[in-house]
């Protein structure tokens, strides 16, 4: 009984393996093979990216899917085993924003397409080759909108100025240093602001690396440092605004009308929810699903030989970007957030 079973398997292999030797364009499925690496799972927005680039791949291709760790070494290897294993066309969250030359110079060896996305390469490394391409945002944008949406609350808001000298005594929850996200979001927010006529006082600012836990310690700190001086949290992604919040809540905010506005950036499914909540004042849209579709069909036509934007509604700029628009999500359009996170 038991052999027989054992057969089977041993005859399928030998046969793939056999077939193995036809040169195929694509595996036993019939359908191109896509390599792509996640600069890490452990990451709540890229988990949303990844769901949607799987959910786009299905019938269309067979990805493989790395979780590079955060480890730009490890993501390197990972690459190089998936062109050795025959893939038509890579798409790529860099771990380390600077490593892309090396991503290229692999790929462009074996004329493979490389699509990046998530994280921007420099733009340097996208001319260097003709099959190199970006799927992400204008970072700027998301900085930009995002100091209107705290500006707008607190023009609206009169209280929030406990010590009543005009400006907002903020603290900055910063992403991965050197990312293009994080560092844009962390100027062009503080620079709206003021755009917007409103005085500002920075009590701190410090990295959390898009990282929940990490935004809760610092929070924790800052809360012991400048307790009630802290008038705005401003973090440069949704993570870290969710963990902004539960360090307030242990402090006893959000209950016996102790409040302090939060802001995020990605609309995640969480975050929507404490916006309805009036726990987080609002949070800019960063599209997990349009890039991830974006990315695979990007990759998909790459993968077929065709041109990249074929059949898609996608626009390539000067760099050879498509850049996915920001939306502001406050509690009147919840639901576009939601949209985008299904
Ligand atoms: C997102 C962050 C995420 C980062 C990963 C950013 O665009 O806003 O939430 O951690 O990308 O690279
Ligand atoms: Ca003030």
């Amino acid at each position: 009984m038991n052999k027989k079973f054992l057969v089977v398997p041993v005859v399928a292999a030998l046969l793939v393996s056999g077939l193995g030797g036809c040169k195929k364009e694509s595996t036993g499925t019939g359908l191109p093979q896509i390599g792509t690496t996640i600069y890490k799972y452990d990451d709540n927005f890229m988990s949303f990216v990844r769901m949607a680039i799987d959910k786009e791949a299905n019938g269309k291709a067979q990805l493989i899917m790395n979780d590079s760790q955060n480890d730009q070494a490890k993501q390197n290897e990972q690459v190089q085993t998936m062109i050795s294993k025959g893939v038509k066309s890579l798409a790529i969250n860099l771990v380390d924003p600077k490593a892309a030359q090396g991503i290229i110079d692999m790929a462009k060896e074996k004329n493979l397409p490389v699509i990046f996305f998530n994280k921007e390469p420099e733009a340097s490394a996208l001319a260097s080759y003709d099959k190199a391409y970006y799927v992400g945002t204008e970072s700027k944008e998301s900085g930009v909108l995002q100091g209107k949406l705290v500006a707008d609350s607190w023009k609206a808001n009169p209280a929030w100025d406990k010590n009543g000298d005009g400006k907002i005594q903020y603290v900055l929850l910063k992403g991965e240093p050197g990312h293009p996200d994080a560092e844009a979001r962390t100027q062009y927010v503080i620079e709206e602001v003021k755009n917007q006529g409103i005085e500002v006082e920075e009590l701190a600012l410090d990295t959390a690396m898009w990282d929940s836990a990490k935004a809760t310690d610092k929070m924790d700190a800052w809360i012991s440092k400048f307790g009630d001086k802290i008038e705005y949290v401003i973090a440069n992604n949704d993570g870290m605004a969710l963990g902004a919040l539960a360090s307030l809540e242990k402090a006893g905010y959000f209950k016996d009308n102790k409040f302090m506005p939060i802001v995020g950036v990605d609309a995640i499914p969480d975050v929507l929810n404490k916006i309805k909540e009036g726990k987080i004042v609002g949070t800019v849209l960063n599209d997990a699903k349009n890039q991830g579709k974006a990315t695979f069909e990007l990759a998909l036509n790459a993968a077929n030989g065709k041109d990249v934007l074929e059949g898609t509604s996608w626009k390539l700029d000067d760099k050879k970007a498509v850049r996915v628009p920001y939306v502001i999500i406050n509690k009147d359009n919840v639901s576009v957030g939601e949209e985008a996170y299904k």
